[in-house]
């Protein structure tokens, strides 16, 4: 591809639009633009990304033996109220009306239209085991869409469902997923790692994420260096290993705080750490009010409250909810006196002495609390996240927190879906039996942001090989030396003639930009056409990511290249 006919309009500066360094890019690098927020066109650089990790994805799914379908984006909103999440699902799915009056929907995910497709066609055990998967458009209304691609309203995912006739074979097919997962975004070139997942309120079943490591992810993830335990920190099990030092009990006492309430500053005003306080946090469980005690420098976990309560819905209480349970405003709830409201504690706390909580009236704190003396609590659960240091809940030794962005997720749904839908098959005897199902996608866009976080410097993208939009930058450096021409032409026809993918900056240029504007766009190699070819006949080769160079004849560069470039290919091929 020639430069000076190509549609690449890079951006000098930041846009202000963005927040994350993968967004910031993508729009300089002239990949992708705005059109409404979460909804982006691709242009021409950004598409031929995303088709390659569409590529990989889709010959990785082939070879696993999952089928490819297009299922429809526009739904209608039977099929969501059979499976119940029409009401369940709540605004991220788009509604709207055709002009008949009926009801519709833009998919978001596509289990209802799957089992919809499987319950019709699909009788026999003889017709499974199925996995049927797609690469297209989902709609998401998210409540905050934000950097760029990687919370998008509008985005592509591949989306695969299986279909088995008993657990083991749910078991099998969960386990080929993974394992195209795993050779998926090791040719993408991606450093990943596949954490335990929360399964939600759909049942007990096994879930796992698959996270591009990156310290800008939005999740974090709790690792073992020793066993190799990984968990969404949603999941991850904090282990309570504190043994309290014995303490006499000492007696409560009321202190005034005005106005302190913070938990850092009620620790600092009382002049100890924030292990000596416990908060207590009224929450809404299922609209019942719940207050949840949780030591001062631990953080709670939504995940695990709602499971340990067995809710549907929680939501910390507004200002108004809190003064009518505490009778004091928001930073000064205790559980001293608290009534009417069941109380529960995170295990860290039990055990501890003379600690500091809110005093149920405005500008109070009690310090020695103590339980039981001082008050009830009804159950001690896991209600925390996770921190650096906590021991592995596998082995027992420290664990790691690091941060990642989930690209991919796999999930046994079990027969949520093929029994709300009907989705039956008849075994050897002629009983009927509901089909077991699992789902498993890959933000495929979302991927190419990811690779991006995680592969880039001050200069701008470092494309992994398998997924750079081409492979190399050919700079002729001046343009009007006809010598220069006649070689970079050379060089052109001949790394096209050997499928290298090359991007040719022919456009009457100075240097500088012609360097700034391929490192922007990160493709994995620059060949460099200037006065040294004039000098002595040589080109330079210069590597994106080590800035390695050599200097070779126009003829070298090109085997070169194409000896590195099929090897490096091969690498995630070659099974
Ligand atoms: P998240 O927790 O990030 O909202 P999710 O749990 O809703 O993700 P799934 O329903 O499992 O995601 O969707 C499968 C994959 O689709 C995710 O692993 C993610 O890579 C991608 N994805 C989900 N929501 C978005 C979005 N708004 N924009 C881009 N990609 C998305
Ligand atoms: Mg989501």
């Amino acid at each position: 591809m020639k430069r000076s006919g190509y549609f690449l309009p890079t951006l000098r500066e930041d846009p202000s639009e963005a927040e994350v360094i993968s967004h910031k890019l993508m729009l300089r690098a002239g990949m992708i633009r705005r059109l409404a927020s979460g909804i982006y066109s691709f242009l021409p650089l950004g598409l031929r990304v995303l088709r390659k990790v569409e590529n990989i994805v889709r010959e990785e799914m082939n070879r696993s033996g999952a089928l490819e379908v297009l299922l429809p984006l526009v739904q209608p909103a039977e099929l969501w109220q059979e499976s119940g999440r029409w009401e369940a699902y709540g605004k991220e799915l788009l509604r709207f009306k055709d002009r008949k009056d009926h009801d519709f929907c833009l998919g978001p995910t596509h289990e209802e239209v799957i089992t919809d497709l499987i319950r019709r066609e699909v009788r026999s055990y003889r017709d499974l085991p199925l996995i049927l998967y797609q690469i297209a458009t989902k709609f998401r209304d998210e409540i905050r869409p934000r950097f760029g691609l990687m919370r998008g309203r509008e985005f592509i995912m591949k989306d695969a469902y299986s279909f088995d006739r008993d657990q083991e074979g749910l078991d099998r097919s969960y386990r080929r997923m993974y394992e195209a997962y795993e050779h998926i975004f090791s040719r993408c070139g991606l450093r990943f790692k596949a954490v335990m997942a929360d399964t939600g309120t759909i049942g007990g079943d096994e879930s796992h994420e698959f996270m591009v490591l990156a310290e800008t992810g939005e999740d974090v993830l709790a690792v073992c260096p020793h066993c190799g335990y990984a968990a969404n920190l949603e999941l991850a099990e904090a282990q309570t290993h504190y043994e309290y030092p014995e303490e006499a009990e000492k007696p409560l006492e009321k202190k005034p705080t005005p106005n302190v309430k913070r938990v850092e500053d009620v620790a600092a005003f009382f002049g100890v750490p924030p292990a000596k306080l416990v908060k207590t946090l009224i929450y809404v469980v299922d609209n019942t009010p719940v207050a949840v005690l949780i030591r001062g420098d631990h953080e709670l976990n939504e995940v695990k409250l709602k499971k340990a309560l067995k809710a549907q819905r929680i939501a910390l209480a507004d200002a108004e909810t809190v003064q009518k349970i505490t009778c004091a405003p928001v930073g000064f709830a205790g559980p001293i006196g608290l009534k009417h409201v069941k109380i529960i504690a995170d295990r860290a706390v039990y055990g501890l002495k003379n600690f500091i909580v809110g005093a149920n009236e405005p500008d109070a704190h009690y310090v020695n609390a103590n339980y039981p003396r001082d008050f009830h609590i009804e159950g001690f659960y896991d209600l925390r996240n996770a921190t650096k240091g906590d021991l592995c809940p596998r082995c027992a030794k420290p664990l790691d927190l690091i941060r990642g962005i989930e690209v991919g997720h796999v999930f046994k749904l079990g027969t949520k879906y093929s029994q709300a839908l009907g989705a039956n098959f008849l075994d050897e005897k002629g009983q009927e039996h509901p089909i077991i199902m699992g789902c498993y996608g890959i933000g495929v866009s979302r991927t190419v942001a990811a690779a991006i976080e995680q592969n880039h410097d001050q200069d701008g993208i470092i494309w992994p090989l398998n997924i750079a939009p081409f492979h190399v930058a050919l700079l002729t450096l001046n343009t009007k030396d006809q010598n220069l021409m006649e070689v970079s032409e050379k060089l052109y026809q001949s790394l096209e003639k050997d499928h290298i993918e090359v991007l040719w900056d022919d456009r009457d240029e100075r240097p500088g930009v012609k360097f700034k504007d391929a490192d922007l766009i990160g493709l994995p190699y620059k060949l460099v056409v200037g006065k040294r070819f004039l000098q002595n006949g040589t080109v330079e080769l210069k590597e994106r990511r080590t800035g390695e160079t050599k200097i070779l004849k126009p003829q070298e560069a090109v085997s070169f290249l194409k000896e590195e470039i099929e090897s490096k290919k091969a690498e995630g091929c070659a099974r």
